[in-house]
């Protein structure tokens, strides 16, 4: 694709004549070099069409600036023999290259007016127009109808214009922009399809000086602030407050540039607020987390949400700041809590065949898995109490020693009937490296924060769709960034309404 068959022409005819010319051209990116080169392409291929037969570079060149003086003397001289040549341009539509045709988007409106005014009676008298020319701008033709009887000309374009540009173009940016495609794959999506594209100058103009990006800034403002007096109408609300869940997000884990820390209501799931800092707006990528989870919780309150709790990963700097800065309830989301349960188990519960009973226990063989499940279930069933918790997770031995006193009154091993499908634990050893064991977790010796069973599984999965608009492989300019970060929460608050917080679901990740 990237070197034409032009450049392999020239050299053969070089070679042939001994005259040869080089040309360099500098692109800024590959994909400017690519949508340029297509561009040429095509102008080559349409030239090949009209005069029937293949066109090198040469000839190419010296259309372009046949017609780049021709332009000049036009704007001086409107006469009518530059119109005959244009005429011969409807020769373009014969013959069997009919798939070869560029596509072009048209608003329906525009259409209704094209069939109007070719039906309408022209001030000769006659109604006999044609077509003469056509040029493509991005997605949309503006083509040029002649009178056949007194020659008058008239223009058409195949969309509407919204300020100075045309409508279907800077909607087209806008559909691209929200699928969370790349620009790059909107570009080949386009040229495989003819359908015109617009270049990055073009749409980087409708980004930034028509408004776009503040745009969408506006309109992801509006639907945090609707998510928060959706969170103020609940009945809890009003007692407890809201807890909220925040975790950082860096956009790439070599050269992080862009750190994001998201603000997740935790009752309805929503996005409340999210704050993005750039390297250049701060320098340390490990202490970036702080200085956005400073900004945000902030945001967030002063928006008027009563932030009673927030939990987040396992990060002390954090902690500290919502402990004894903002003074609110720390927690740590139950996920990364139990991530480690059963790598920590692995020392105790597997071993050679040698060191069985002495460094590692059979018996705890089968228990790595559902230590875990076990975990997950005392913190949900502490109600709210560290002691409750530690209790319980101290009981999951005795439990399964077969002593079932102490397990809660919803567990099935209180039913009659039970029998429990892991070995039962009766070497003391066993008993005693388990307990060391769990007494060893993050989630006993951080009851306090633990025993809320708060999950960021909401904000892990945020941070997964943001992937389809923000994808790690790709370096995004800052305004961009935002601009891209701002449209996946809007996309995020209106499709989050899946009601559930099963704890299977947290282990499917
Ligand atoms: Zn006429
Ligand atoms: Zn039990």
């Amino acid at each position: 694709m990237s070197a034409p068959d032009g450049v392999g022409s020239l050299k053969k005819r070089a070679r042939r004549e001994g005259f040869r010319y080089q040309m360099e051209l500098n692109f800024g990116q590959k994909e400017d070099k690519d949508h340029f080169l297509a561009r040429l392409d095509r102008v080559k291929g349409s030239l090949a069409t009209k005069r029937r037969r293949p066109v090198d570079n040469m000839e190419l060149l010296s259309h372009l600036l046949d017609l780049a003086e021709k332009e000049e003397s036009e704007v001086q001289s409107q006469d009518t023999s530059s119109s005959s040549a244009m005429l011969n341009t409807s020769g373009i539509y014969a013959g069997d290259g009919d798939e070869e045709q560029p596509l072009f988007v048209c608003e329906v409106s525009a259409f209704e007016d094209l069939v109007l005014g070719m039906t309408r009676w022209c001030t000769c008298g006659m109604v006999n127009r044609k077509m003469i020319s056509y040029r493509q701008s991005g997605h949309v033709i503006r083509a040029e109808f002649q009178c056949q009887s007194c020659n008058r000309k008239e223009w058409w374009a195949s969309s509407s214009l919204l300020g100075s540009r045309y409508l279907i173009n800077q909607k087209l940016i806008h559909a691209f922009t929200c699928a969370g495609m790349l620009p790059s794959q909107y570009y080949h999506f386009c040229r495989l399809a003819s359908l015109g594209t617009v270049g990055k100058r073009y749409t980087d103009s409708v980004y930034n000086s028509k408004g776009y990006v503040a745009a969408i800034e506006s309109c992801a403002e509006a639907s945090m602030t609707k998510a928060i007096d959706e969170i103020k109408a609940t009945s809890e609300y009003e007692t407890d407050g809201e807890w909220v869940i925040t975790d950082a997000r860096h956009d790439s884990t070599a050269n992080a540039y862009h750190t994001t820390v998201p603000c997740l209501s935790g009752s309805i799931h929503k996005i409340v607020g999210c704050v993005t800092l750039s390297r250049k707006e701060h320098t340390c990528a490990q202490t970036r987390e702080l200085a956005c989870t400073k900004e945000v919780l902030p945001l967030v309150m002063s928006k008027g949400l009563n932030v009673t709790e927030v939990a987040h990963d396992n990060s002390p700097s954090v902690t500290s700041y919502i402990v004894e800065e903002l003074q609110l309830k720390n927690s740590y989301d139950t996920w990364h809590g139990t991530k480690n349960v059963a790598k920590a188990m692995t020392s105790i519960a597997t071993g050679t065949k040698k060191r069985a009973g002495i460094t590692w226990y059979p018996e705890l063989s089968d228990k790595r898995k559902s230590t875990k499940t076990h975990l997950y279930y005392s913190m949900k069933n502490c109600n709210k109490s560290p002691e409750n918790l530690r209790d319980s997770i101290t009981n999951i031995v005795d439990h399964y020693r077969g002593k079932h006193s102490n397990c809660n009154q919803s567990s099935s091993c209180r039913r009659p009937g039970y029998a429990p499908s892991k070995k039962l634990i009766t070497d003391p050893n066993a008993v005693e490296a388990y307990t060391r064991k769990l007494k060893q977790t993050l989630i006993y010796v951080n009851a306090e924060s633990y025993c809320s069973c708060q999950d960021t599984f909401w904000v892990e999965s945020f941070n997964h769709h943001l992937l389809t608009y923000l994808p790690k492989r790709i370096h995004f300019g800052t305004t961009t960034f935002r601009m891209r970060m701002n449209i996946a929460v809007m996309d995020w608050n209106e499709n989050v309404e899946r009601p559930h917080t099963s704890e299977r679901y947290i282990f499917d990740i």
